[in-house]
Parts: structure tokens; sequence; C-alpha cells
């Protein structure tokens, strides 16, 4: 990493473009290594225009999507407990996991595969044995369930908000309101211009979500926002729906693959469909206001699966995923800047990831080169052209 004459204004080590789940962790570990490090966010911090609100995002250990992530995984855990402890605030709630689908479909055989790999703690169960313990659920009776103990669901916006303490604290420059307008290679740093003013470091990392191809148009095949809906409905026997009793969910069914949560915050059950409508959409020119449409495929599933919360609306939001085509992550060197690191970890799982992410773009960042296995991750796994022109 190119080092900035330290002390002049508008110099810094590391500059980090969007301060949302990602980018709020990666300017904490940037700050606590002692580089002078700027995140720039667009909007407040944090907000409800990107991806990372809606009061709760689940965290689990039993991935079915790769066996990979789980080493990722467990030092997640932990850097989430550090957090914890050192902001004083509760940022992950443990309710236990359930991944439940057809015994031959991915979502239990591939949860069930990690745990078995990894030799993670886990049972596996009926549906009629879920339902004796959880009574909330009423999957379809072929249905397995693979329940693992340690996962739950993170609190978003608290967790950005004690990366971004946290990175305060140690010196970060952190800056709401200011919108990039473009970056450019400076040497062997870079030159960020906002609407605001120009700065210039010896690194930058791209953490700006749905946005990303704004900033890399190379990437716009790469990292395509797509529209999602949330929908809270408060249940008929709000009992069962404490997080006590109801652990958090991914279910596939023949209606699509769903994801849920007990009643917190928002005094309703919560659940959401995966890619919901498929709707690719421009990050800055979208239905933001949910509808009646929007409510539909979630009011049927919770009407037949979750039939003790199927009670009036409490509220529906939009936000954002930011999909790669194989729908993981994109953490990496940019192809011929090798001072720019860009993350597109979103596909819609990748809040639970921030806080090990962070520490990544740190070392991308700082030195290049990670001690974490990436290579699941990386640009390179996609073909040449698809990234290769401007
Ligand atoms: C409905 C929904 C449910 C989800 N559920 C889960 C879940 O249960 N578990 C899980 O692990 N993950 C889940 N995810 C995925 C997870 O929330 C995302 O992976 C994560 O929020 C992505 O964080 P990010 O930092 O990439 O994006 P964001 O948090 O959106 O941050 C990007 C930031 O960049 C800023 N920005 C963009 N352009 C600029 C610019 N030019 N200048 C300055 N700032 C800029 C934006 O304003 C924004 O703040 C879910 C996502 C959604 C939408």
């Amino acid at each position: 990493m190119a080092t900035m004459s330290a002390g002049s204004p508008g110099m810094y080590d590391a500059i980090v473009i969007g301060v949302g789940g990602m980018g709020s962790a990666a300017c904490y570990h940037l700050a606590r290594r002692g580089l002078r490090t700027l995140g720039l966010e667009r909007f407040d911090i944090p907000h409800t225009m990107g991806s990372s609100h809606g009061i709760s995002r689940i965290i689990r250990l039993a991935y079915y999507e790769h066996p990979s992530y789980v080493p990722l995984l467990l030092r997640a855990f932990e850097l989430w407990d550090d957090l914890e402890r050192e902001s004083e605030r509760r940022l992950l709630e443990v309710t236990g996991t359930i991944d439940a689908s057809g015994p031959d479909e991915i979502v239990f055989t591939g949860a069930l595969a990690s745990c078995e790999q990894f030799g993670l703690e886990h049972q596996v169960l009926t549906s009629a044995e879920l339902t004796a313990r959880y009574p909330g659920y009423q999957l379809p009776p072929s249905h397995l369930t693979l329940f693992q103990p340690h996962g739950g669901f993170l609190l978003p916006e608290r967790c950005i908000s004690a990366h971004v303490e946290g990175a305060l604290a140690a010196g970060a420059d952190i800056r709401a309101r200011e919108r990039v307008i473009a970056w450019e290679p400076l040497g062997d740093g870079v030159r960020v211009t906002t609407d605001r003013g120009t700065y210039q470091a010896g690194s930058l990392v791209l953490a700006a979500g749905s946005w990303m191809s704004s900033l890399v148009p190379r990437l716009a095949h790469l990292a395509e926002p797509e529209r999602q809906v949330l929908g809270w409905f408060a249940p008929l026997q709000p009992v069962l729906f404490v997080p006590e009793r109801f652990p958090v969910f991914n279910l596939m069914v023949p209606e699509g693959r769903y994801y849920g949560f007990p009643r917190y915050d928002v005094p309703g059950f919560k659940i959401g469909l995966y890619h919901h409508l498929q709707e690719r959409v421009d990050p800055d020119d979208f239905q933001r206001e949910a509808n009646v449409e929007d409510e539909a495929p979630l009011r049927e599933v919770t009407a037949r699966y979750f039939p003790a919360a199927n009670g009036p609306t409490m509220a529906l939001r939009t936000c954002m995923f930011t999909n790669t085509p194989d729908e993981h992550f994109i953490l990496d060197v940019l192809p011929g800047f090798p001072q720019v690191v860009v993350a597109s970890p979103c596909s819609g799982h990748g809040f639970k990831f921030a806080s090990v992410i962070g520490e990544i773009l740190a070392d991308l960042a700082q030195n290049g080169e990670t001690r974490h296995d990436i290579g699941l991750l990386r640009l390179s796994r996609f073909a040449e052209e698809s990234i290769a022109t401007t």
C-alpha cells in the first residue's frame, strides 16, 4: 500500500466508499490498525436506502450455499462477539437456526453437509418433531429440518453504528451525506472526488453495495441490484413467535425459497422471499413503496406454513440485493489496480459476514492479500470478458 504523507489535509492511507454493512466494518478494521482512514457515505449512517436496513439479518453457521463459508463464519462470530463487548451493545440475538426443505433439496442437504464437514453441533428434525418443539412451524410433512443452535439474527443498523463508533474512536474520519462522484488512480494511490471535495489515499475500498457499477462500470453484469420486500405480520398467537420459541429459518417450499424471523421491535413475524418478484432495478430509480402485489407471496406462505402468524399486516419495506451471477460474493483486488479493493458481498446473504469482511478488506487494502481463504470469492472465477472492459 502506498502511504500518503500523514497530516496533510485530504490525504489518507485508505478511503472507503460506502459506509453501509461492509464499509463500516472496513473503516473499523483499517482505523484500528492505525491507518489514516476516510469513510464516505452518500446517505445517513445508518440509512434505509440500500441493503442493510430492516431490523434483523440472519446469522447461521450451517451454510447450504457452500461449505467454504463456514471458516469465515466462525471468524465472523468471534468478531461480532468482540464488537458487542467493546460497544457494550447487544448486536446478536441467538435463537438457533432452521434450514428446511425436501430431504433431497439443497437447503437441507447443503446445511447438513456443512455441519458434517466442520463438526458443527446440529440436529435433524422431521416436520412433526419441529412443530412439537416450535409450534409456530407447520411445514410440509415430508420436509426435513437441520437445526443448528448457535445462530440467530444480527441487528444491522446497530452493527453499522457500532463499527462506525469504533472506527471514530480509533481516529477515522467518517463523513455522511457526501456522495463520491469519481475516483481515479494517482501514481500508486488514488484520488477521490465527491460533491464536497477531493481526497487522496494510498488505497481505496469500494463497498458501494447496489451502486457498485456506477463506480466500476465494468462490474455492471457482476453486481446487479434487485428489489426486495420484507413483510411483518402480527401473529394470531404472539407467544409462539418470540425469539426464545421461534428460531430464524431458511425454507425451501414449492412456492419459493423463504427466510424469516421471530417478532422483534416491529410487532410482527417477519418473512422474505429470496429474489422476491425478480425485479432488477436502477438503485436510484425504482418503486420503493411496497404494495399488495408484494405482500401476496409473503402472505401465502405465512398462511400455509406459519398459520398462527397470519394476522394483520404491520409493515412492508423494500430493500435491495446486489446479485452476482453465481450468488457468491465478490471480494478482491480490482484487476489492473493493485491499490483498489472491491467488495460486493450481498446476493442476499452477506450481512452476517460483515465483521470478517471488514477484516479481509483491511488486509487486502493494506497488504494486497489476506490469511482468509477467499478463493471462492475472487473475480478470477468469472470469464475475463465479463470484467475486462470498462
Ligand atoms: C431484504 C434483505 C434481506 C437480507 N437478509 C439477510 C440475512 O438475513 N442475512 C444476511 O447475512 N444477509 C442478508 N441480506 C444481505 C445483506 O443485507 C447484504 O449482504 C448487506 O447489507 C450488504 O452490505 P453492503 O455494505 O454491500 O451494502 P450497503 O449496506 O447498502 O452499503 C453500501 C453503501 O454504499 C453507499 N454508497 C453507494 N454509492 C456511494 C457513493 N457514490 N458515495 C458514497 N456512498 C455511496 C450506500 O449509500 C450504502 O450505504 C439481506 C438483504 C436484503 C436486501
